[in-house]
């Protein structure tokens, strides 16, 4: 007998509880992914390529038996279980709005040829669908969710590796989609942290011994290396939140507040699964009625976003951060979002969609909710009137300005926190622009437009 594993954002052998549940079923098991246009064409060259990157590794992990298929999930695997006679496919359940969909066609597609889809676990330390107030109704804002998801079980990490299954090798299936290599990887701008499930472990480790104690009073500081980067590596499932979970330990301040952005990402995940339109519309649907700049005017200030090269600095090196580095940090992702949409008065889905194009980390429930609690428009308390400055945000979360140094060359030669307000200097750098709007005057529109829906 002979299972099938399809690997999807699970791109790992450890912590793999799919893996003990496909060897229960069968002596054997086919692996599997699938690459789908509909998910491939929306991720953007760094995500594709890390994506690419990371199967890549899986194979080496598997002895080179990861078969890779391309086509409709809905087609290829049925296709495939028929060409192995499975009579089972196990997967970590999906709970986006087109993963969610995919599953079921799959699911259906499967079952007229009696085979089971079997879903063990999730990318999530508590699946979304689980946490609900006492009358079944989901919550919509993160603190009272939070403290319901501190007293689950998140469960310990499952003990296993590429040995936990014997591995069909895929040459020997008969008919069914052809295997196609790992596609290679794309030209793209900016430097991608090494792929991999070591690679995984040793930055997770790596951050533990240096910088887990001090996360707490540090994590909102662009200038220093105090956050984890795990979000790529969670992306892609090359390491699960439960092995996170563990690697923390108990108590301390920088293990609780990094337990608390773990929740953020259930939260949204949880917020998604239930909300699936809010990727695309405002969660809260009073704020439909906002009007928003257009013209090429508009256009030319989007660009200048999106360049870095708006004039305040701390934005700049943010946004030339993401391109540079396919990753942004936190606080510089809320400042960047707070500007597009309250400075520049543009829709806050537009940032999302450049988000989407750049990030590595790029994920639908984090960005787009990430970007609807920055515009006002979301879960939360993140009242439409609390409007961040630019420039204090930089000389607040960036005090000694090495951040801007480091991402916007043109201000280089700037010392201390002066670099915040290069249009006070003497002798403003020539080649680096005045602001491209008065924070001031931009801050007042956007109250007003607020307080006219
Ligand atoms: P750490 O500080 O080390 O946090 C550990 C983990 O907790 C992260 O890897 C992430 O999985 C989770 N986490 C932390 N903060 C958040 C948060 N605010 N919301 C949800 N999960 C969180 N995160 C993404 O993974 N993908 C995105 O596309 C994304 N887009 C965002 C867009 C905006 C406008 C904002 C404000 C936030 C966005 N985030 C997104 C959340 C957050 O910025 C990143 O998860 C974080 O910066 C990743 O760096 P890190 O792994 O070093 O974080």
């Amino acid at each position: 007998e002979t299972a099938i594993v399809w690997f999807r954002r699970d791109l790992r052998v450890r912590d793999q509880p799919v893996f003990e549940a496909a060897a229960g079923r069968a002596q054997r098991a086919l692996a599997v992914f699938v690459l789908d246009e509909k998910l491939l064409g929306p991720s953007g060259a760094a995500r594709r390529t890390f994506l690419y990157r990371s199967l890549r590794d899986l194979d080496a992990s598997l002895d080179g038996r990861l078969l890779v298929v391309r086509g409709d999930p809905a087609e290829a695997v049925p296709k495939l279980a028929g060409a192995v006679g499975a009579s089972s496919v196990h997967v970590a359940a999906d709970f986006g709005p087109y993963g969610r969909e995919r599953d079921e066609a799959v699911e259906k597609a499967l079952a007229d040829r009696d085979v089971e889809l079997v879903r063990t676990g999730s990318p999530y330390a508590v699946e979304p669908g689980k946490i609900t107030k006492s009358d079944g109704d989901p919550y919509r804002v993160y603190t009272p969710f939070s403290r319901e998801w501190g007293k689950r079980d998140k469960g310990a990490p499952a003990d296993t590796d590429a040995s936990t299954v014997d591995w069909m090798d895929p040459s020997e299936k008969k008919g069914g989609p052809r295997a196609v290599k790992v596609p290679d990887d794309e030209s793209v701008e900016a430097e991608l942290p090494t792929a991999g499930e070591q690679a995984a472990h040793d930055y997770w480790e790596a951050f533990v011994d240096e910088h887990l104690e001090d996360y707490d009073d540090l994590r909102d500081r662009p200038d220093r290396p105090g956050t984890s980067r795990m979000s790529v590596y969670l992306k892609y499932g090359v390491i699960h939140p439960r092995t996170l979970l563990a690697g923390v330990g108990g108590s301390g301040k920088g293990a609780t507040s990094f337990r608390n952005e773990l929740c953020f990402r259930d939260f949204y995940a949880a917020v998604l699964w239930f909300f699936p339109r809010s990727a695309r519309e405002n969660f809260d649907p009073k704020f439909d009625a906002m009007t928003y700049d257009g013209g090429k005017a508009a256009e030319e200030r989007f660009r200048a976003w999106q360049e870095g090269c708006t004039g305040f600095p701390a934005i700049d090196a943010a946004m030339r951060q993401l391109r540079g580095e396919a990753w942004m940090h936190n606080r510089m992702r809320m400042a960047v979002a707070s500007f597009l949409v309250k400075d520049l008065h543009l829709p806050w889905w537009r940032g999302a969609r450049h988000f989407l194009d750049l990030l590595v980390d790029g994920d639908l429930p984090s960005n787009q909710h990430g970007w609807q609690w920055a515009a006002g428009t979301g879960t939360d308390a993140a009242p439409y009137f609390r409007v961040f400055n630019p420039v204090t945000q930089g000389e607040r979360f960036d005090p000694q300005g090495d951040y801007v140094r480091r991402w916007v060359p043109e201000l280089a030669g700037i010392e201390g926190k002066k670099v915040h307000q290069p249009w006070k200097l003497d002798e403003p750098p020539a080649d680096y622009p005045a602001p491209i709007v008065d924070h001031k005057a931009e801050r007042q529109e956007a109250l007003e437009r607020f307080n006219a829906l």
